[in-house]
């Protein structure tokens, strides 16, 4: 479809297209990387608690009291965090507030990998920014000394998705060393799956920009609640763009369970434990099995059948209900990559995978 109202950029845009949302039956669902526990008991009684007639007014344009929860948790100040609508958006802001468009090649590119978040192209497309998709070494692995060479930026996922290989902070550190007047940005959407966050290099480090999500770790992919670290002016970067377009991207009652999900700490290290503990559990049946996967960090494996390639093995099991992810792109299309859910479900996602 497209209509003569439609402007050049919309014409032509490619957009990203998420993970099924199936409501045709019930599936055990592995294919967007939604943690499988509920969020922590606080979300619902804050929830329950909510004054409904308070939504009459606009939130907080300086979400203050949600920065100051992360402050805490990462030891940072509010003025060294951002929050927006989902980590896709502050990604979204990124690129307007420090890639160059439209600059034909005058300024260096943005690096990234060249297995990666699939939204990165999309946002370089779309915001007509220069993105380098650098080549990862044969074991699927980052290596940061590629990534010597001159850029506006780099912007990883880290973990890497959908790989789920991890770059330590000793790595991030020689990537934000090498250039101090580039910019590194890294994707940790994934990270409270992995043994360490930059996060606590944030202090240390103008050029760098840590972006988190309410979405995988914290379950709450539904509410939409995104943040980024990083000094001020990074921070202050990113309220420009938002304040050019949308003063209020995170609203009153987002704010207020945001703050409720900060509050248990000890209900989120065990939900990210225990998919940790499932992950590995699982990794372990399927190397046994002799499918080919990666070491991965986060809450999903990327897994290659020993006999199947990825679109029969997506297909197989989306007929016997069970929904993982396949990309079609030629040179990943062998695999599919599962979302660890409960024990349970990825009993029964074994029992399938290995009669197929
Ligand atoms: C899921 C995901 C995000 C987006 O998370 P939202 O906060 O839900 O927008 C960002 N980056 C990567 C690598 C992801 O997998």
């Amino acid at each position: 479809m497209s209509s003569i109202f439609w402007n050049k950029q919309i014409s032509s845009a490619k957009p990203y297209i998420p993970g099924e949302q199936p409501r045709d039956k019930q599936y055990i669902k592995l294919n967007t990387n939604e943690l499988p526990y509920p969020p922590a008991p606080a979300v619902q009684a804050a929830l329950n608690n909510f004054d409904g007639s308070a939504l009459r007014l606009y939130p907080d344009p300086t979400q203050i009291k949600l920065r100051t929860a992360l402050a805490a948790n990462f030891q940072l100040d509010p003025s060294e965090v951002f929050v927006g609508n989902g980590s896709d958006e502050i990604l979204a802001f990124c690129f307007q507030a420090f890639f160059e468009a439209n600059d034909e090649g005058k300024t260096a590119p943005v690096l990234s990998t060249a297995l990666g978040y699939s939204f990165y192209p999309v946002y370089a497309d779309f915001f007509k920014v220069a993105l380098n998709l650098l080549p990862l070494n044969a074991d699927l692995t980052v290596n940061p000394e590629a990534f010597q060479r001159p850029a506006r930026a780099v912007l990883l996922a880290n973990p890497n998705a959908p790989t789920g290989l991890f770059l330590d902070n000793q790595a991030i550190r020689s990537l934000l060393n090498q250039d101090l007047e580039r910019l590194v940005i890294v994707d940790e959407a994934y990270v409270d799956f992995a043994p360490e966050s930059s996060a606590a290099l944030v202090k240390e480090f103008d050029n760098l920009l840590v972006v988190q999500t309410f979405s995988k770790s914290r379950a709450l992919a539904g509410l939409r609640l995104g943040f980024a670290l990083g000094k001020s002016p990074l921070i202050r970067g990113l309220e420009i763009v938002r304040d050019n377009i949308n003063s209020y991207t995170v609203d009153r009652l987002s704010e207020s369970l945001g703050v409720a999900a900060l509050s248990d700490t000890p209900y989120f290290e065990e939900c990210c434990a225990r998919v940790v503990r499932t992950r590995e559990r699982v990794s372990a049946f399927l190397k046994k099995f002799g499918a080919e996967l990666t070491d991965s960090q986060a809450n999903f494996l990327w897994v290659r059948h020993p006999r199947l390639n990825g679109a029969e093995v997506y297909q197989k099991l989306k007929q016997q209900g069970i929904l993982v992810r396949h990309f079609s792109d030629q040179r990943i299309s062998a695999r599919v990559r599962v979302s660890i859910g409960t024990d349970a479900e990825m009993d029964q996602f074994l029992e399938a995978f290995i009669n197929l």
